[in-house]
C-alpha cells in the first residue's frame, strides 16, 4: 500500500501502483467469498485454542491464523528524507534502479543490504557511493569483497547523511564526517536507505517464537512430501511474507507464500475434522 510503482509484478508489463495492485488483490479474494475487516488487531491470544484475535474492540475467536503483517524499512527520519520518498528516495533497489539509468546515486549502510542494492544498482547508475557510519562492515565477506571489487562502486566511511537536498526531486545529500564534524554536500540523483528492516511482530511477542530480530520464526512441521512449511512454534498458527522472510522482501515472493500458507492452513483445519 505504502509503494507507488510497482514494476516487478508479474502480469503488469507496463507497472502498476502499489495501492492499485492491492484494490485488484482485494477484489479477486472477495470474488471467491473472503471477507475483509480493515481494523486494526491490537491483542492476540495464541495460548489456547479457538484463538482470539481482538481488532477495534472486537474478539474474533478462530481456528487458525496466517500471521502476514509484513516489516517496515528503516529511515533515517530526516525530514527532507520523508518529502522525497519516491521521488530520488528509496527503500527498494530492485524496484526502482531502473529509474536511475545514468545516475549517481548513495546507499546508506553497511549491512547484506546494502552491498546488494549497491550491487543492484550498478547494472543503471553510473556511480554508486555506499555511505557507512562506520568504518567495520557488518555485511558478509563474499558480499563486501564482491562490492569492492566493482569499480562503479566507492565508499564513504564514517559518515552519515545529515539531510537530503532537492526542492522536487533529490539534487544531493548532506554529508557529516563522524570523526571531523566535518559536512559536504555530494551532488546525486537518488538515495537508497539499507538500514535494516523492522518486522510488524510486537502484538504476537510471548505467543510465538520470533528470532532476535524480531522476525517470526518459520519452523517446518510433519514428515515426508505432507510436511508443513508455513508453520510457527504454535500448531494452526502460519505466517507469510515479509514478517518472516528478511531474504526476499518482494510483492510475488511474499504473494507465493500467502498462498502456501493459505494452502496449509486449509488442509490443518480439514486434518482437525
Ligand atoms: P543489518 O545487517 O542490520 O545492517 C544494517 C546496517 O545499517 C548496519 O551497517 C548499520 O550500521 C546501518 N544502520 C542502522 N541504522 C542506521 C542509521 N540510523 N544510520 C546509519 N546507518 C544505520 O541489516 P541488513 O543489511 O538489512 O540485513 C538484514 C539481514 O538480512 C542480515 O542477516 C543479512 O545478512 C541478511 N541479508 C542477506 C543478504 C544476502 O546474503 N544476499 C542480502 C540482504 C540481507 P552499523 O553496522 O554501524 O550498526
Amino acid at each position: 500500500m505504502l509503494t507507488t510503482d510497482v514494476e516487478n509484478y508479474p502480469g503488469f508489463p507496463q507497472g502498476i501502483l502499489g495501492p492499485d495492485l492491492m484494490q485488484l488483490f482485494r477484489k479477486q479474494a472477495e470474488r471467491f467469498g473472503a471477507e475483509i475487516l480493515n481494523e486494526d488487531v491490537t491483542l492476540v491470544n495464541l495460548k489456547s485454542r479457538p484463538f482470539a484475535i481482538t481488532a477495534d474492540g472486537k474478539s474474533y475467536q478462530t481456528q487458525s491464523v496466517i500471521i502476514a503483517t509484513g516489516a517496515e524499512a528503516q529511515w533515517l527520519n530526516l525530514e527532507n528524507e520523508q518529502r522525497l520518498i519516491g521521488r530520488g528516495v528509496s527503500s527498494c533497489a530492485p524496484c526502482d534502479a531502473f529509474f536511475f539509468k545514468d545516475k549517481k546515486v548513495v546507499v546508506v549502510g553497511g549491512g547484506d543490504s546494502a552491498m546488494e542494492e549497491a550491487l543492484t544498482l550498478t547494472k543503471f547508475a553510473t556511480e554508486v557511493a555506499i555511505i557507512h557510519r562506520r568504518d567495520q562492515f557488518r555485511a558478509s565477506k563474499i558480499m563486501f569483497d564482491r562490492t569492492k571489487a566493482n569499480k562503479k562502486i566507492s565508499f564513504i566511511l564514517n559518515s552519515e547523511v545529515v539531510d537530503v537536498l532537492g526542492k522536487d526531486k533529490v539534487e544531493g545529500v548532506k554529508v557529516k564526517d563522524v570523526k571531523t564534524g566535518k559536512e559536504k554536500d555530494i551532488a546525486v540523483d537518488g538515495m537508497f536507505l539499507a538500514i535494516g528492516h523492522k518486522p510488524l511482530s510486537d502484538i504476537f511477542k510471548g505467543h510465538i517464537e520470533l528470532d532476535e530480530m524480531g522476525y517470526v520464526r518459520r519452523i517446518p512441521q510433519g514428515d515426508g512430501p505432507g510436511k508443513f512449511q508455513m508453520t510457527t512454534s504454535v500448531e494452526g498458527v502460519f505466517v507469510a511474507g515479509d514478517v518472516h522472510d528478511y531474504h526476499f522482501r518482494q510483492a510475488v515472493t511474499a504473494a507465493g507464500y500467502g498462498s502456501m500458507a493459505a494452502l496449509e492452513a486449509e488442509k490443518w483445519i480439514e486434518s482437525q475434522e
